[in-house]
């Protein structure tokens, strides 16, 4: 399994057939093989019975079903589910599992670690280490489908919002995508698959370009001066140029194009701020997700008290800005935004955040 090479999952069903073709096999083995990958979750070659024994032994031998190891899974008190899973070369990357009745969603990383350092998320403290393969991120999926059958569900749609900038990987993470929608793999309808960005301009037309994929921008500040402290990419790509950018992004006419938007106690947060989103994001059929800051160990920011949120929120329903507060999901076991790569939580940790999550009630309205 941790064996690097030649990975199935690198693959699109018409590219499988080819490497088979060259290496003297029928182009229908490849169907076949992909049928017990993503159809039954198969993931050794020496169970797939349909194939001579001879041929199992030589594609165990010269073939990989994906590298990465499942190494931990937590449960949080709400079902949202954290992956930890090891590559091949012993990094750890996390994918969270967010159940809701009607869609199952898999967030995806799409590196190890990230190189954006944005100052309140904790994976940024981890630096980048590498970028991952198409295969790995298509592994990812694969892990959560395998969790997700156990209770009889499958994954309905994809976010690329854990670790990682996917516009700074975007080669493989396209890759990844059209891997994902082979109807011979798992068909899943790059509609239903959402890239999260900080801002990597040049790449957002490149991204609208290959593939008709939502979008979504991590805003986070309304000046330039707080988005330079907050978001230090900003200094490359400044509000002003990101947005122009959001306005060329190719959108089909119902798609709104999403701003993530993190609210910082004293940061970001205050009604300036808010009338000031409205402005920025006037005319430009977008929708707004508020992310009341995730707490976590290393980080002096704070999440604002819930009366702060609501009026924030009202600010902008009231100037017809659609709006979402995003319940956050899996903080007890640091899986929700911004907490990946974060130490996972010891027991009192947990406590101390299952209460204070009592604390804050029921204020937030539900995505
Ligand atoms: N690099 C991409 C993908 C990561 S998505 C991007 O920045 O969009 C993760 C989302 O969670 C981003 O919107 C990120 O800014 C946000 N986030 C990071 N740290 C957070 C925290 N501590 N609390 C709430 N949201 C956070």
């Amino acid at each position: 399994m941790s064996r690097n090479t030649n990975s199935v999952l690198d693959h699109t069903s018409e590219e499988l057939r080819q490497a088979f073709a060259r290496e003297g096999l029928e182009r229908f083995r490849a169907d076949q093989v992909l049928r017990w990958v993503y159809g039954q979750r198969v993931r050794d070659f020496r169970l797939m019975s349909d194939l001579a024994r001879p041929l199992r032994e030589r594609l165990y031998e010269t073939w990989s079903l994906g590298c990465l190891e499942r190494e931990s899974s937590f449960e949080s008190t709400d079902g949202t589910r954290k992956l930890v899973l090891r590559t091949h070369d012993g990094a750890k990357i996390e994918s969270v599992l967010i159940p809701e009745p009607r869609r199952q969603t898999l967030c995806v990383s799409s590196q190890v670690g990230c190189s954006l350092d944005c100052s309140f998320c904790a994976t940024g403290r981890l630096g980048l280490g590498r970028n991952l393969r198409a295969g790995e991120i298509v592994d990812q999926v694969l892990h959560g489908a395998e969790v997700l059958a156990r209770s009889g569900k499958e994954i309905t749609h994809v976010v690329f919002m854990g670790m990682g900038e996917p516009l700074l990987n975007l080669d493989n993470v396209i890759r990844s995508i059209r891997i994902l929608a082979d109807p011979r793999g798992m068909g899943l309808s790059p509609r239903r698959v959402t890239v999260s960005t900080a801002g990597v301009v040049p790449r957002m037309a490149e991204l609208g370009r290959a593939l008709p994929v939502r979008l979504t921008v991590s805003l986070h500040a309304t000046t330039d001066e707080v988005r330079n402290e907050l978001v230090p990419l900003n200094r490359r790509f400044p509000i002003a140029t990101l947005l122009e950018a959001c306005r060329r992004y190719p959108a089909s006419r119902r798609d709104r194009l999403s701003f993530e938007y993190t609210l910082i106690r004293g940061v970001n947060d205050s009604p300036d701020d808010a009338r000031r989103l409205v402005k920025l994001l006037h005319g430009l059929r977008a929708k707004v997700n508020l992310i009341p800051m995730n707490e976590h160990p290393g980080s002096a920011y704070r999440r604002p008290e819930a009366p702060q949120i609501e009026a924030f929120a009202g600010t902008l329903a009231a100037a017809r800005l659609p709006v979402t507060v995003r319940r956050s999901r899996g903080d007890d076991i640091f899986a929700a935004c911004g907490q990946l790569g974060a130490p996972a939580p010891s027991h009192e940790g947990q406590t101390r955040l299952i209460l204070s999550d009592k604390q804050k009630g029921n204020a937030l309205r539900h995505r």
